[in-house]
């Protein structure tokens, strides 16, 4: 089922005195589901697999990097997929270029109003949208839940947990950084950079770890999700002029303006 899965190794980037920076380019380990993203899916699809079920539902904003690889996923595995999108109006638009793709590789999609949305992970919400979809095994948004932080703990090696004392990692859900801070051997510091305003992620993150060996700073600097300005762009087109390093505004170029 992951014939097409690869092995990613660290590229050195640079060194600032006695420190080394490296990089895990987790975007090149699919041709499709890119990054941290195949990592949470991963153990979801087997277990969908298994459990029998023929559809895939998840839920997401119109520009959801989640919902975009979960149509890429889907449609790579075979499954049938459906995409709960936030805001009712949308429905009567033109699709941007990502909802597009993903109705393209045959996501269902279906817009709800932003009350709705709200209350989409509760149980009774969740209950009747299994009665409805009957054959859907449901994802949350994002993607966060406990067999995609088994999946993300996979993203750190032997050798990652023996050669480094910082590992950085940009949040949204908090997900992938549950599963570094679970792989981190107890040595190792683990920090989070948000793409979100406040700090209720600490909050989100602590019900997946009891390890204290990591931190979230929030995005106080470009005022929140999918929030940015010109320097960060200007920043990430001299990240990739000079290291070849292809970041984006919305999660890798705000950990890495900040952290510079
Ligand atoms: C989705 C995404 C994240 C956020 O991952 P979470 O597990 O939701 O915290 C970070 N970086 C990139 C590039 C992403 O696409």
């Amino acid at each position: 089922m992951f014939e097409q899965f690869k092995e990613i190794s660290n590229q050195h980037l640079d060194h600032f005195g006695e420190i080394l920076l490296s990089v895990k380019r987790l975007d090149l380990v699919h041709p499709t589901i890119s990054g941290n993203k195949f990592f949470k899916l991963k153990y979801n699809l087997l277990e969908a697999r298994k459990l029998g079920y023929t559809q895939l539902l998840s839920f997401g904003g119109a520009y959801s990097n989640h919902i975009y690889a979960f149509a890429q996923a889907a449609h790579a595995f075979e499954f049938d997929s459906i995409g709960i999108i936030r805001g009712e109006e949308l429905q009567d638009q033109v699709l941007n270029p990502m909802l597009a793709t993903a109705s393209k590789l045959g996501m269902q999609l279906q817009f709800i109003s932003r009350q709705d949305y709200r209350r989409k992970h509760t149980p009774e919400f969740l209950a009747k949208l299994q009665q409805h979809y009957p054959n859907a095994y449901i994802i949350p948004e994002g993607g966060s839940n406990d067999l995609a932080i088994k999946g993300t703990a996979e993203i750190l090696t032997d050798s990652d947990r023996a050669n480094f004392d910082v590992i950085c990692c940009a949040v949204g859900t908090g997900g992938t950084i549950a599963g570094l801070i679970h792989a981190s051997a107890s040595h190792q510091h683990v920090i989070g950079f948000s793409a979100l305003k406040g700090d209720f992620l600490n909050d989100e993150v602590r019900k997946w770890t009891t390890q204290n060996n990591w931190q979230i700073y929030p995005d106080d600097t470009f005022g929140g999700y999918a929030k940015y300005d010109g320097q960060l762009l200007e920043f990430i087109q001299n990240i990739d002029e000079k290291y070849q390093l292809p970041l984006e505004p919305i999660y890798t170029g705000k950990a890495w303006r900040i952290q510079t």
